[in-house]
């Protein structure tokens, strides 16, 4: 019996591996086809001044207008892509469309901001990943100034190459963030040898701001050695006026969160300034 029921919960197993594999294999090859049926999309969350609360930036967001499923988000692409090697055409897909955004934005609405860009370690990896990115910017025509590539703390390590790289991007002349700050393992030491311009204090640390008494110890901490170091810095997951007040007067840089806006389509970022300039060539 004993035996009878190992036989039993190793076919389970299996069968429920196959499935696994099976819907993994169903989604990769579906992300291939999305993405050459142009269903990848990127939405944009735009990012604050703490102090004039003008727009600086925005960061964009990967989606997927999946034929059956609706729209998907990074949690249902990333893992997927990263596995099946899609995300270095995704990720260089991201880049070109995020820098042509930047550009069409400067061109039509005279409004020149930040484009934050999310990158995969695999991306980063690549050798020619620099030279990558300034393609991007050359097709699209925007000033490596504007962009902004995010990584994260754990992206880092001590691996020569990977800091190289790093080295190689600022030449390019784009600045680098890391993303989700505090969450990982970063060694201070490399933030300050590196060519690091922002930090951007991950959202856990906020939600519960400013109740929460050793939270708002940690990112006052944080924010603290960032401007002593002449980071920027944006705090994410802004949700409550209160949060807003709390950080400003903390001393952060730039905020992002819902309270400002969700992370929305291109054409919904500037909706206001371009039903104006609508109008104003109706008018003329
Ligand atoms: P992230 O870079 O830390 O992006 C911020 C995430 O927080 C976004 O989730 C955004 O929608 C969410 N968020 C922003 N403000 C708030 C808020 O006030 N409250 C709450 N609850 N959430 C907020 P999203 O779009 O689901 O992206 C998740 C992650 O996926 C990103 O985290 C980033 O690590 C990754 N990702 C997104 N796009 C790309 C991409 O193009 N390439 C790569 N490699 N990763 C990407
Ligand atoms: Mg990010
Ligand atoms: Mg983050
Ligand atoms: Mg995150």
């Amino acid at each position: 019996a004993a035996k009878d029921r190992g036989r039993r919960t190793y076919a389970f197993y299996q069968s429920e591996m196959t499935e696994t594999a099976t819907r993994y294999m169903t989604r990769s090859l579906e992300l291939r086809r999305g993405l050459e049926n142009n269903e990848l999309v990127l939405y944009y969350q735009p990012q604050m001044n703490a102090h004039t609360g003008d727009l600086v930036g925005v960061e964009a967001l990967l989606r997927w207008n999946h034929p059956t499923s609706g729209l998907l988000g990074p949690h249902e692409i990333i893992p997927v892509a990263e596995q099946s090697g899609l995300i270095i055409e995704i990720g260089d897909w991201v880049l070109r469309e995020a820098c042509l955004q930047a550009r069409r934005w400067q061109d039509e609405l005279d409004q020149k901001i930040t484009m934050a860009v999310n990158v995969s370690v695999r991306q980063l990896k690549m050798p020619n990943f620099a030279e990558t990115v300034q393609h991007a910017l050359a097709v699209a025509g925007l000033p490596a100034e504007y962009l902004e590539i995010e990584i994260t703390e754990s992206m880092i390590q001590d691996e020569t190459s990977m800091i190289r790289m790093l080295h190689e991007l600022r030449e390019v002349g784009v600045s680098l963030a890391i993303d989700d700050f505090g969450t990982g393992y970063s060694c201070l030491r490399s933030i300050k040898s590196l060519p690091i311009k922002r930090i951007k204090i991950d959202r856990a640390f906020v939600k519960d701001l400013p109740g929460k008494a050793d939270d708002a110890a940690l990112v006052e901490a944080m924010l603290a050695m960032a401007s002593s170091l002449g980071l920027h810095t944006t705090v994410e997951g802004v949700e409550t006026e209160e949060q807003y007040h709390f950080l400003r007067e903390m001393g952060c840089t730039d905020l992002q969160g819902f309270l400002f806006s969700k992370p929305v389509p291109a054409d919904a970022v500037f909706a206001d300034k371009a039903a104006k300039k609508q109008s104003n060539s109706n008018i003329s």
